[in-house]
């Protein structure tokens, strides 16, 4: 057993406690929240606020990580939960297709 595991930071936060999340290396699939401990082997979407809206079933409300519009004062944290539809799936090659 790996004494030290190594952990990729994932752009998403803990739906928890707002912690960055981790994602194992070695055990893909494994993630775990870098501030309270939530573990989970499905993926950084099954402890991430992006897999909260459809928990709430028919709720129109969705919720996704991204970036901290306002990265300053009380919020210092790099990714935040946002309002609002997560970002096409499809725009995931974005280094290549570029903005229109
Ligand atoms: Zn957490
Ligand atoms: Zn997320």
């Amino acid at each position: 057993m790996p004494i030290s595991r190594q952990w990729n930071i994932e752009p998403h936060c803990c739906a928890w406690c707002g912690g960055r999340v981790l994602s194992d290396v070695a055990d893909v699939g494994h993630v775990r929240c870098a501030d309270c401990g939530a573990e989970d082997g499905n993926g950084v979407k099954s402890i991430c606020w992006c897999g909260a809206g459809s928990q709430l079933g028919d709720a129109p409300l969705t919720i996704h990580c991204g970036p901290n519009p306002d990265k300053s004062g009380s919020n210092m944290a790099e990714i935040v939960a946002l309002q609002g539809p997560p970002p096409d799936p499809t725009s995931t090659r974005r280094k290549s297709a570029g903005r229109r």
